[in-house]
């Protein structure tokens, strides 16, 4: 950008010009001037600053030289340094116009480009969940038994004892109820005592209650102990609890109904051996074991080279029971059983350490999508 002093100085200068053809030369030297001006000129900013130096009202170029040459050229000057005059000032401004419009335009392409979206670039992957390992062990124990005809029924985990214990059978003092280490609430003094449910059994009960028979139903839900948290026992664990009652519910009906689970759930070899046991609520009681998945009953570490696992107990259900719920115990029997959701869920996919279910640590849980 030329200093507007020394254009106004070479102008001034000019004025001992004598002929047109000097005034045309200095005109000529102000045109190339301008077009040397324009290419510095990139931007909007200096643009303005352009248009102010040339055509700015009081110190502009052109109108410094109106000012102070052509009102002092010597008369027979003044023609044609105002025809040049003019001519220089439709050359600016005519040049001042398409500079701005180049200047756009290019401003307009340069956006375009920053904002250019590339649709053939990768997208953003965002991580996606899955279904926890117990939760998917709940669905497949669902979905054997409602293959079965069971209905899913869920309950409370907040129960009284009388729900919990009594009316499966386990009167105070029983020594049933030092296996199963209570979390009471802590209520105000002369609230009923309440606890967390040691097991789904107390859902047994209550649809009992409710309904008569036939019933064949599963409980899905968590339970609660005292236990200290190690590699097979937690604070809370899960459980599917079973109860069939009929009319001719025979033990029978009870084997094959396990034997089936058993098979689904473990795969088509799996073979089933029944064990003399003893719960409260269920006469005769029965620990279910399965033949070891691993070493097909050979015998290896995870069976303790027994060839079986322990899977679940379960057993028909005790005629004391029924008194209860108001159930003629000479007229119906059943069967229940009681899944440990985190054991079955270990024994299946190889999982040693119950505390895993719990930490939801990624790197388990995507083992498991
Ligand atoms: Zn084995």
């Amino acid at each position: 950008m030329p200093e507007i002093a020394d254009i106004i100085r070479q102008t001034l200068a000019a004025l001992g010009v004598s002929t047109p053809a000097e005034v045309t030369a200095r005109f000529d030297a102000l045109r190339a001037e301008f077009e040397r001006d324009t290419t510095s000129a990139r931007d909007e900013a200096s643009w303005k600053s352009l248009r102010d130096a040339w055509l700015g009202r009081k110190s502009g170029v052109l109108n410094r030289i109106t000012e102070q040459w052509l009102k002092s050229a010597p008369p027979e000057l003044r023609p044609v340094v105002g025809r040049s005059l003019n001519e220089l000032r439709a050359h600016v401004e005519q040049g001042l116009e398409s500079l701005q419009r180049s200047i756009a335009a290019a401003a307009e392409k340069a956006a375009l480009a920053r904002e250019r979206v590339d649709l053939s670039l990768p997208g953003v992957i965002r991580p996606l969940g899955s279904r926890h390992l117990v939760r998917q062990t709940f669905e497949e124990i669902e979905r054997i038994f409602l293959s079965l005809g069971f209905t899913v029924v869920e309950g409370n985990e907040i129960e009284t004892p009388y729900y919990n214990f009594e009316a499966l059978n386990i009167p105070e003092h029983h020594p049933a109820r030092d296996t199963m280490d209570t979390f009471y609430l802590d209520l105000p003094p002369g609230s009923k005592p309440h606890l967390l449910r040691t097991h789904t059994s107390p859902m047994q009960v209550h649809t009992m209650e409710k309904q008569q028979p036939p019933v064949r139903i599963i409980v899905p839900g968590k339970v609660y102990r005292r236990d200290n948290p190690d590699a097979t026992h937690s604070y809370v664990f899960h459980q599917v609890e079973g109860l069939a009652v009929d009319t001719d519910v025979t033990f029978c009906e009870f084997k094959g109904t396990v034997e089936y689970f058993v098979r689904e759930f473990l795969g088509s070899a799996a073979k089933t051996r029944l064990r003399p046991s003893y719960f409260p609520f269920t006469e005769p009681s029965v620990e279910v074991d399965a033949s070891c998945f691993v070493c097909m009953g050979k015998g290896c570490r995870l069976c303790k080279f027994s060839g079986w696992i322990e899977l679940f107990g379960a057993g028909m259900v005790d005629p004391a029971v029924y008194g209860f719920v108001n159930y003629d115990a000479t007229r119906v029997s059943g069967y229940a059983f009681g899944l440990g959701v985190d054991r079955l869920s270990q024994l299946k996919y190889g999982i040693d350490d119950v505390q895993l279910f719990f930490q939801n640590d990624v790197r388990f849980l995507r083992q498991f999508p």
